[in-house]
């Protein structure tokens, strides 16, 4: 096909074949500014504070200077979206700077946000500082929380104004362009896998497979098809681990689609994300999912199984049976079952393991729901009952403890009260079983019931304030967050409900 004369070879738009990558170099940005950079993860990476503040950190995280000896590139994969086979998408605005390693550990370095790749299709290839902040902050947070994920080492301004559609009034805008720099081990999806099933490539699918087993599962055999079945099971227990802490955490992605389903079980892509505040399964923070709600918390479990059977078929060319690959699928079921069931026991506190822990956590997740209540601060708060508690036939002390939970405390009706008392009773009958005191108790909880979450009005918080050139809160909240599962006495100002301003309110992607 003939190209206009002045088209850019590197970034046009296209269909790729027979590769897993294309090379891209990022756009030159505008006039680039450091916003944020989490110093822990620089450490990790053996950055120092003085690289840090060096000229050099700005322009190569900005995409204004490729290091030396490097030659970026961004990665071509498909997916299913929302359900859907949606074809080639591949890295549309991120470009894998370089690979680096430091402590024995492998790290890819990728810019999210630095201009238009081959697989930029009809957008720009550019992210905007809101998008970039909730990134960035939530990829730290994770990763402070115990939730396998990428992370973020630093957050940019371009200088250039990106248009926007801002969901919020539905009006398109110029927004501040910003940067974000991602890393991980590997960016490699599930839809690295599907594009080159999907074209019959079993070359290149072989290719891209044994690279992955060779670099990041090596203790399985690559090239052999039981190095690939060990290698699929393996994936389907690191995906099944990471959607046990997100139930853990309160964590909805709102995105699940294959594409953004990471190989390594690492959580990816923070777009149009939340965390409960209200305990809701039903809730999706993506309101372009409103409808079926696909992505909401109570289907993440199931999504993750959907999406692994379309990594299975990707993967069948290689194997050719499919009964070791159903095995593994239906084995799925049987271990989240009994992966969420420890994580709930951890969450209440229980070490031992009771015969009626089942009922027990299932009658607390539908008592959790008859009336707004804050997961995050009663798992926190209910830490704080006393095992020797006793009940008379109308006494609500029990309650007492959890009441900051409660979005409308005031308003409970008498039949949920009852139910709750129910419930408290039965969960103090079960801590008899347990041989730990309160403060051993509490102990244990604390560590799997964070106190601090990204809220999305915190988030929102920084965002505003950084579009008028504030940081600090970015960094306030990078502070807290790194301890979560802490007690920090001046912070206690983040351990509260969502505001009434913020119901309904929603962080998007784009
Ligand atoms: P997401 O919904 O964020 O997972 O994105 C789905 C696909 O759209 C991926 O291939 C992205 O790279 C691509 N994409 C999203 N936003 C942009 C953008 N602003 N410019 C280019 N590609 C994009
Ligand atoms: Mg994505
Ligand atoms: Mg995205």
């Amino acid at each position: 096909k003939k190209l206009p004369a002045d088209t850019n070879l590197e970034n046009f738009p296209r269909q790729v074949s027979n590769a897993c990558f294309s090379y891209v170099n990022p756009t030159e940005p505008l006039k680039p500014e450091l916003v944020h950079v989490a110093t822990e993860l620089a450490k990790e990476l053996g950055i120092s504070n003085e690289e840090i503040n060096s000229e050099e950190f700005l322009n190569v995280f900005s995409g204004k200077k490729l290091l030396k000896n490097t030659r970026p590139y961004a990665m071509c994969y498909a997916g299913h979206q929302f359900g859907n086979w949606a074809g080639q998408l591949g890295d549309g605005r991120a470009i894998n700077l370089a690979e680096i390693e430091h402590d024995n550990k492998q790290w890819s370095i990728q810019l999210k946000g630095s201009g238009r790749t081959p697989y930029s299709r009809s957008a720009d290839g550019l992210a905007v500082l809101r998008s970039s902040i909730r990134e960035h902050l939530c990829s730290e947070a994770m990763d402070y929380l115990g939730v396998p994920t990428t992370r973020s080492l630093s957050l940019s301004l371009s200088g250039n104004q990106v248009l926007r559609d801002i969901m919020y009034n539905g009006n398109a805008a110029h927004e501040k362009g910003a940067i974000v720099c991602r890393v991980a081990p590997s960016f490699i999806r599930f839809g690295s896998f599907e594009i080159f099933a999907s074209k019959g490539d079993v070359e290149t699918l072989r290719k891209l497979t044994d690279y992955t087993i060779n670099e990041f599962y090596p203790q399985f055999e690559s090239g052999t098809k039981k190095g690939y079945l060990n290698f699929f099971e393996k994936v389907a227990e690191n995906t099944l681990d990471m959607i046990v802490h997100w139930q853990r955490v309160g964590f909805v992605h709102g995105v699940m689609n294959t594409d953004n389903m990471s190989i390594l079980g690492l959580t990816i892509d923070y777009g149009p994300y939340g965390w409960l505040e209200g305990y809701d399964p039903d809730w999706t923070p993506n309101t372009t999912d409103n409808q079926s709600r696909r992505y909401r918390y109570g289907n993440q479990p199931q999504i993750a199984l959907w999406n692994l059977y379309k990594l299975a078929n990707a993967l069948y060319p290689l194997i050719e049976e499919a009964e070791g690959l159903e095995k593994i699928l239906n084995n799925y079921q049987t271990n989240f079952e009994h992966e969420y069931l420890q994580m709930m026991r951890s969450k209440l506190g229980l070490l031992k393991e009771g015969d009626s822990d089942k009922e027990l956590i299932e009658s607390l997740e539908s008592t959790l729901s008859l009336a707004e209540t804050d997961m995050t601060i009663f798992f926190r708060n209910l830490a704080k009952i006393p095992k020797d508690l006793k009940f008379d036939e109308d006494d609500l002390s029990s309650l007492n403890y959890v009441i900051d939970a409660f979005y409308k405390p005031e308003e409970l009706e008498e039949a949920v009260q009852e139910k709750w008392k129910n419930w408290m009773k039965s969960y103090i009958d079960r801590l008899q079983l347990e041989g730990l005191s309160d403060e051993e108790r509490m102990e244990e909880m604390n560590k799997v019931n964070p106190k601090y979450v990204l809220r999305n009005y915190m988030a929102q918080m920084a965002i505003d304030k950084a579009d008028n050139g504030d940081y600090a809160l970015i960094d306030e909240l990078y502070l807290l967050l790194q301890k979560p599962y802490d007690e920090q006495g001046q912070m206690e100002k983040w351990f509260t409900k969502r505001p009434e301003w913020a119901r309904n309110k929603v962080g998007c992607s784009k």
